[in-house]
């Protein structure tokens, strides 16, 4: 048994033949009642509700392989040689049955018989017992140890913090006994260091045995539970590292592919620098996390499980960019991954393409701050000092996680001054509504938890309910979290927002929604006490009757927005192929967003087309009907499944006339006529392989029609003043400017004193008179800097929008504009950043046309 595959293999099967049943390997996301991690973070924790007795296990005797990630563990990732943050983990459970002896002497059978380690070289730790607990030492595993063959001195008593478990309150709980190897003491700091020293790497932890054989309640009292089990877990990269006798986990067998791929990549050997080192352990583990993350289709963003993901990305891409990779690479790092373990794991195979884009797509959107932001980070480093207003800039301008920013400053033996850094995210917390929503989830869910009820939602049928607060908090500042007994309010959940709402007593006290959180089925709120309208938070306490109410006037576009994105998903697929998959959404009252696969942009005519059939079936006014069913009911419907989501085992199914069928929780109209004018204001990229489409409907549909024909009204006249107008040879002529570049049929030109639409005028001249399908002019005028983007239908057709063109590029010169998709313009008050405006805007270009 020597490789990992082997290990793995060899270990289920050992335990197969001492009885066991072979159960698959859980998600990496716990489920919805768990919520002590974000991450699985041990193999045990899937077993939970076996060992709290809530479920009935499988089988009393079970054994898996489960994929963790520990997110406590990213900054060791690099420093040592054994810390990962995704690992596999190998696990023996008894549920009642066999206890220390059983899972002693198959522990020592296995590595004595099937991996034949050196016994000479195994040391154990076992719990030295804890006054505070009442507890004397584990003598029962000690005796065992020594019976079955392990001497005396290489048994460790070690404290509570290292030998006890328990799930971090009260609940189950007991003693563990670690197995170690010894590298051998030319390789320990000191001559009697033990299994346990923090300062060495003498000693490698491989296996916890966990005894769970008492009950700690909420006095600090403990109690023998009515069961004993036992949990045991082994790290599969650990244990191949002694097999296979190498210096670190990264030089196991189940990574040289990956470790192959860095090489290659970055033109730099493993072991070549201390930097070096480091960078490629940081690749390969967080290169593994990040491919297995994202094919649970977990996203980057800036809270929770998203944030983690973020982490590692962009700790990887940093130092990928260190030792010379070019970027892209993080997708390529990805296919290593898959290469190297895509047999054992499928799921990474089947959702490549999804992993692909979002890995590439937050590597993009960091590069374009990564380069400043480490300009930035140096000069603070310079001065000797990184202070919290550096390290609030860093993360709210330039996209450096804290850290990361922590991390910079430990390679080069500075401080950073996390206080005021935590005060000043703080009082940007408190000046943006969202932030103080997001910054209170964690709260929420407990106070949610601790309620002690569940809330029902009514918010299909009624958007106006009386009823009663059964539990609340005060936040201060007027905002309070709520839990009513019934809510009419829609927590975001499957693309669509949260409602807006309020709260009324009948003394006339009223609340504004803030947030709704969003639970396993259940939610709480966040409200904001109105002043003046009798009183602040204080007036609202448990018990009171309330009104509930979401403003019809918010809700009813909404529903039609749900309903619209679901019509749209289906005409795309008819009109581009079945190869659309929704890939995001964004349905609010005023506006929807729709994130599809598909590899380029869509032709005028497609777009057409698209937005054609979207309008016929609203005008077929096509029953929506909504239910509940079993999920393989649905399947069998053929109902739309969205990637990454998790369903449970009834589902509600949307479904237009049989025509669009998708499991949704979203509110939706009754019939699509309700939806009214259907619109697509514009089309664009989100990343390689992917396009986002936004519309709008109902009342706002009819507002952006009426002013498209008005636009096209007033660009008839003027097209009939400029033909009757003698031709302007001489004042043309006048202007100053240059043609500084070209990219395909788009030109770029730099001109002198000149802005509105003097400017606007000029961009359609060079357009024909260089026969070209698109101009960008910049220009410098009385200290300022302006851009007009000029764009032919056929270009926007492809991918490019003026309006998001100056925007981005309007960054150079300090400031921003807008427009339209054909035209916009930009001003600023930085002249100096003209040509790398009109820079980035031939990469732009090159990018869209490619
Ligand atoms: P350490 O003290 O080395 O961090 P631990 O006490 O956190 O380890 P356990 O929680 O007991 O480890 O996990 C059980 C087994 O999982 C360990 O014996 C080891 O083989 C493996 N393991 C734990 N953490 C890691 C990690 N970060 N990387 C790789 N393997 C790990
Ligand atoms: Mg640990």
């Amino acid at each position: 048994m020597r490789s990992s595959a082997e290990i793995r293999e060899g270990f289920l099967s050992f335990f197969e033949e001492k009885g066991h049943l072979r159960r698959p390997s859980a998600s990496l996301i716990p489920r919805a009642d768990d919520r002590s991690t974000l991450y699985i973070s041990a193999g045990m924790q899937p077993q939970m509700p076996f060992f709290l007795g809530r479920e009935a296990p499988p089988a009393p005797l079970t054994t898996t392989v489960q994929k963790v990630f520990r997110t406590p563990d990213i900054d060791e990732v690099g420093l040592d040689t054994y810390h990962l943050t995704f690992f596999e983990m190998l696990g023996n459970f008894s549920f009642g049955q066999y206890f220390k002896e059983g899972a002693i002497a198959y522990a020592t059978e296995f590595v004595q018989e099937r991996l034949k380690l050196d016994w000479d070289r195994l040391w154990v730790t076992v719990h030295a017992g804890d006054p505070e607990l009442k507890l004397g030492p584990d003598q029962v595993a000690i005796d065992l140890w020594e019976k079955i063959g392990m001497p005396a001195e290489r048994i460790v008593p070690l404290p509570s913090s290292e030998n006890f478990w328990s799930v971090g309150g009260p609940g189950p709980c007991g003693p563990d006994s670690e197995i170690y190897y010894d590298w051998g003491v030319e390789v320990g700091c000191a001559e009697g260091c033990l299994p346990g020293c923090s300062r060495c790497e003498r000693f490698l932890e491989f296996w916890n045995l966990v005894f769970m054989e008492y009950e700690l309640h909420p006095d600090g009292t403990l109690t023998p539970l009515p069961q004993q089990n036992i949990d045991t877990g082994m790290g599969v990269e650990r244990i191949s590292r002694i097999v296979q006798q190498v210096p670190s986990v990264y030089d196991t067998d189940g990574y040289q592919t990956i470790m192959a791929w860095i090489a290659a990549a970055s033109g730099v050997a493993y072991g070549d620098s201390p930097d070096a080192t480091k960078a490629h352990r940081v690749l390969a583990d967080h290169g593994r996390g990040m491919t297995f993350i994202a094919a649970e289709g977990v996203t980057p963003s800036n809270e929770g499980r998203g944030y983690v993901l973020r982490r590692i990305i962009r700790r990887a891409a940093q130092h990928g960019l260190r030792i010379g990779m070019q970027p892209p690479f993080l997708d390529g790092l990805a296919d290593s991954v898959i290469e190297e373990m895509g047999v054992a794991y499928p799921e990474l195979v089947e959702h490549r393409g999804d992993i692909h884009r979002v890995l590439t797509a937050e590597e993009e959107r960091f590069g374009e701050t990564l380069e400043r932001g480490m300009k930035l980070f140096d000069e603070a480093a310079a001065r000797g000092e990184i202070t919290g207003d550096d390290a609030f800039t860093l993360q709210a301008t330039y996209g450096f996680p804290i850290e990361l920013t922590m991390e910079l400053a430990r390679e080069r033996g500075l401080g950073v001054n996390d206080e005021e850094f935590t005060r000043l995210m703080a009082e940007h917390r408190e000046i943006s509504r969202a932030g103080v929503a997001g910054g209170n989830v964690q709260r929420a869910a407990e106070f949610a938890s601790s309620a002690g009820f569940r809330t029902e939602f009514v918010g299909y049928e009624k958007t106006e309910v009386l009823t009663q607060i059964g539990a609340l908090e005060e936040l201060g500042g007027g905002l309070f979290l709520a839990k009513l007994r019934e809510s009419p309010f829609y927590p975001a959940g499957g693309g669509q927002v949260t409602d807006a709402g309020v709260l009324e007593k009948e003394d006339g006290a009223r609340a504004e929604l803030r947030e709704a959180y969003r639970f396993d089925g259940d939610q709480a709120l966040l409200f904001e006490a109105v002043a003046g309208s009798g009183g602040g938070a204080g007036e609202f306490a448990v018990g009171d009757r309330v009104k509930a109410v979401v403003p019809w006037s918010v809700r009813f576009p909404t529903m039609a927005n749900h309903t619209a994105t679901h019509v749209l998903h289906e005409c795309l697929r008819e009109v581009l192929g079945d190869h659309v998959k929704q890939a995001g959404s964004a349905v609010r009252p005023d506006k929807l967003r729709f994130d599809f696969t598909h590899p380029q942009a869509l032709t005028a005519a497609e777009r057409a087309e698209v937005e054609k059939r979207a309008n016929e079936k609203i005008f077929a006014n096509l029953p929506v009907r909504i239910y509940e069913t079993p999920i393989e009911e649905a399947r069998k419907l053929g109902a739309m499944m969205l990637f990454g989501e998790k369903y449970g085992d009834i589902v509600r199914v949307v479904d237009i006339d049989g025509w669009s069928v998708e499991l949704c929780g979203g509110t939706h109209v009754r019939s699509t006529a309700e939806i009214g004018p259907f619109a697509i204001l514009g089309e664009s990229s989100v990343g390689a392989g992917a396009r986002r489409i936004e519309a709008v409907t109902a009342g706002e549909a009819f507002a952006y029609l009426h002013e498209r024909a008005r636009e096209a009204d007033l660009l008839r006249d003027e097209l009939e003043r400029v033909r009757k107008e003698p031709r302007k040879g001489p004042a043309e002529a006048a202007v100053e400017f240059e043609i500084v570049d070209r990219e395909g049929p788009v030109v770029f030109a730099e001109a002198k004193e000149l802005k509105g639409g003097p400017l606007r005028d000029l961009s359609d001249r060079l357009r024909r008179q260089e026969k070209a399908d698109g101009a960008f002019v910049a220009s410098v005028d009385d200290g300022r800097a302006y851009l007009v983007v000029n764009l032919d239908d056929s270009l926007v057709g492809r991918g490019l929008d003026a309006v998001q063109l100056v925007r981005e590029l309007g960054k150079h010169i300090g400031g921003g504009g807008g427009g339209r998709p054909t035209l916009a313009e930009a001003g600023g008050k930085n002249p100096g950043g003209v040509r790398d405006a009109l820079a980035a805007g031939k990469k732009a270009v090159a990018a869209a046309l490619q």
